[in-house]
């Protein structure tokens, strides 16, 4: 059973449980995939139920970050880790490496999903990059064929959210893909164009304040993020 934070039902699973669980759904048929929802998603789900569909419809739901863990605890059912989206898929593309499979990397701007191919194959030998695509087009068609052409074991979706998870909702039946997962910007991450925050503020749980820091810009989007802390107060003490 999922955990409830605010109508979004996240698995409750440390980083090792959900990368068993990916590769367990790796080498099971059908087109899976996983969505990692930060509190601004956790709110547009609130507001469009398409997308609160596309989330439910995950094989797997993981706790992205710290808010989503204060939230939970505020409401009086904790989940056990965070699991950031982008270190998931790199320590499941580590472990895929081990085995020759290979991940199609497709999203963010041109010539970034080739730059994060390059630096994943040099970082992970054995790792296959089965093909990259950036996220600026307009047909699905043309994108889900050269992507089944490869064949690839992980499909990352990098769109940004949510169009990401509706995409990945939408083209799950004609994907011969046994698992994707949407990640917002972590192509941008692995090709360097973006830097994570340093391990210390990832530490004291301030990643988010460093991005913001570093892109300003995101302040309208981040206002999410008191408005989900309010929602949550709010129902823990009206106790629905
Ligand atoms: N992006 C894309 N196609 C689009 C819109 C966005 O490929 O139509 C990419 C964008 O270039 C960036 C990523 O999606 O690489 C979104 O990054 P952001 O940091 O905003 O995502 P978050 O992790 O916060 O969801």
């Amino acid at each position: 059973m999922r955990t409830d934070v605010l109508g979004v039902g996240f698995d409750d699973v440390t980083m090792d449980e959900a990368l068993r669980r990916a590769e367990a759904l790796m080498a099971a048929p059908g087109a899976d995939y996983v969505v990692t929802p930060n509190p601004e998603i956790v709110m547009i789900c609130r507001e469009d139920p398409a997308v609160r569909a596309a989330v439910e419809g995950a094989s797997m739901v993981l706790p992205d970050g710290i808010g989503v863990i204060y939230g939970a605890k505020i409401l009086g059912r904790p989940l056990r880790e965070k699991v950031p989206g982008a270190d998931f898929a790199e320590k499941l593309m580590e472990r895929m490496a081990k085995k020759g499979l290979g991940v199609y990397l497709l999203g963010a701007k041109p010539g970034v999903a080739e730059l994060a191919g390059e630096k994943l194959a040099a970082k992970y030998p054995g790792l296959r990059i089965a093909g990259t695509h950036d996220g600026y087009f307009q047909e699905d068609g043309p994108v889900v064929d050269a992507i089944n052409a490869t064949k690839p074991a992980l499909l990352l979706v990098c769109l940004g959210a949510p169009k990401q998870e509706k995409w990945m909702a939408k083209n799950r039946d004609r994907l011969a893909v046994p698992l994707m997962a949407g990640l917002g910007g972590s192509l941008d991450v692995y090709a360097g164009v973006v830097q994570r925050a340093p391990a210390a503020w990832q530490r004291l749980n301030l990643e988010w304040l460093y991005r913001l820091l570093k892109q300003p810009s995101r302040l309208g989007r981040m206002m999410k993020l008191p408005e989900f802390l309010l929602c949550v107060i709010g129902q823990r003490i009206s106790g629905k």
